[in-house]
């Protein structure tokens, strides 16, 4: 009945008006050259390929394809600029050029959401809200440490490691350039960084600011191209260290081809969350909680609650709210403020979820979406949640990087945990419930990097991220993301 009522409210107008974010403060170039050596530099083999909005399908602009010949000549010149300048440079100059580009992104944060928005497909709330303020924290976090490394490793004498190849995915694009940049220069090393090939303007825009900032040229590079750029970058025998966030396929890909060398690698991959909800959680909460974590951003996060786990006895009230709540959701254009949900990233990846919608029902489980209309144009998806699932299914085992949430039920605690940890990820979780006791049990019961309880997807750069099992090596942010990009001398 309930609703039922909620749906006719909301079909019978009360719609907000639009409320969208203006274009005119932003200036998008038709090409975008490679950033390597401080300048703009034409690719090797004159290719380039555009790149899309993917709520209108409109042609943003054209960026340029690096092959081998420009991955070489990056790679030179973060090698020359790292025995060159940068690691000469006293540490706590070092860290003024990092703060630097933290203001002057603070400064251009409009602008920057914009650009995210338009290349991504996310909502500008979330692009204005989440990612541009935390990629600028994450600038301030680590120019502060450039000259305290001493007190990070007490007792120890650490070293950059050299000249780092940085691989991004299109998620979180100026957030995951910022994750990678910001410790690495922190410490001393020169980087070269690719951008995905479907989000690349923010990081093309990243460069025309530090190239503003003053950057002693070579310090940061940063090249475009798809999966072929990146295996290039990889395999350059002059790289020291590799960050890859990405698929957990291509972290594989990638690890292989590390074996054997010295280089110094983390990998940030797939995730398939579970969300604990149990009888005794503030409910409204933890709905609100699930939607932040699931369809909020499309789903389009690596530690997005993917799965969600709720207690036998407040199941069919926790599914209740939680269908209500989605026919609330707004999904449409990204530019508007009041978006909940934007644009899939590509026809590729809207295709990946379809192919999981189908194989859900296929398995037998029972689709449910949100009624609301999608526009004609651009790549979009419902909310959609599926009951009646089995461990086994592929639907609660694979990453599907979509509005999609798979619900089970559990009785105990220890079904509960059981179920979270049966899948081969283990990036995060959470856990909704007003007993602290139960809280401590399933942080310490779940295989999983980052536990968040009763709350869901909030960051800082203060705080490590990284995964078990098939969800990744290595840590990034906070103190330990800075044992990335350093050797012990003694
Ligand atoms: P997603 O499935 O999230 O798109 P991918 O793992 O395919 O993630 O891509 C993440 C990043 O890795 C992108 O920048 C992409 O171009 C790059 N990439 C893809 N294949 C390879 C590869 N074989 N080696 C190195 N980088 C790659």
């Amino acid at each position: 009945m309930k609703s039922q009522a909620n749906k006719l409210a909301f079909n019978d107008g009360w719609h907000y008006a639009p409320a969208p974010e203006s274009t005119d403060h932003i200036r998008i170039d038709e090409k975008y050259d490679l950033f390597i050596g401080g300048e703009f530099v034409a690719p090797e083999e004159g290719r380039y390929f555009e790149t899309i909005n993917p709520a209108t399908e409109d042609t943003l602009s054209s960026v340029a394809l690096a092959t081998e010949t420009d991955i070489d000549r990056a790679v030179k010149a973060a090698r020359k600029a790292y025995n060159g300048p940068w690691s000469k440079m006293k540490a706590s100059e070092r860290g003024k050029y990092i703060f630097r580009i933290a203001r002057m992104l603070q400064e251009r944060a409009r602008e920057f959401a914009t650009i995210e928005t338009l290349d991504g497909g996310k909502p500008i709330r979330e692009s204005r809200d989440i990612d541009i303020p935390l990629a600028a924290a994450h600038f301030f976090y680590y120019a502060g440490w450039a000259d305290k490394l001493a007190y990070a490793f007490p007792g120890r004498n650490v070293r950059a490691v050299g000249v780092a190849a940085q691989i991004i995915p299109w998620n979180f694009p100026l957030l995951m350039a910022s994750w990678k940049i910001a410790p690495a220069l922190a410490c001393g090393n020169t980087v070269v960084l690719k951008p995905a090939e479907t989000t690349p303007l923010t990081a093309m825009k990243l460069a025309e600011l530090i190239q503003d900032a003053g950057l002693p040229p070579g310090v940061v590079n940063i090249v475009t191209g798809a999966g072929e750029t990146g295996a290039t970058m990889v395999n350059h025998p002059d790289v020291d260290k590799i960050a890859f966030t990405g698929s957990t396929s291509v972290g594989r890909i990638i690890q292989k081809s590390l074996a054997g060398t010295n280089k110094k690698y983390t990998l940030e991959l797939g995730g398939k969350a579970a969300n604990l909800i149990f009888e005794d959680a503030a409910i409204d909460q933890a709905v609100e909680g699930i939607v932040n974590g699931i369809f909020y951003n499309q789903g389009h996060v690596c530690c997005a609650g993917s799965r969600l786990l709720v207690q036998e006895s407040v199941a069919d009230e926790v599914i209740e709210k939680l269908r209500e709540r989605m026919e609330t959701l707004i999904v449409g254009d990204p530019m508007d403020k009041n978006t909940d949900i934007g644009a899939i990233n590509s026809a590729e990846q809207l295709e990946t979820i379809q192919s999981y919608l189908k194989i859900g029902q296929d398995e037998g489980a029972e689709m449910y979406q949100s009624s609301c209309d999608v526009p004609r144009r651009g790549y979009w998806c419902r909310p959609t949640i599926f009951t009646g699932v089995s461990q086994s299914n592929r639907i609660v085992q694979e990453e599907i990087f979509g509005p999609v949430l798979a619900i089970q039920t559990f009785r105990t605690l220890e079904e509960g945990l059981t179920k979270a940890n049966n899948t081969p990820y283990g990036l995060s979780g959470g856990v909704w419930t007003d007993k602290g006791a139960k809280i401590f049990k399933v942080t310490q019961g779940i295989r999983a990097g980052v536990i968040w309880a009763n709350t869901f997807n909030k960051f800082d750069p203060t705080s490590p991220f990284g995964g078990y099992k098939e969800s990744g090596v290595g840590r990034e942010g906070g103190l330990h993301g800075l044992g990335a990009y350093v050797k012990m001398a003694t």
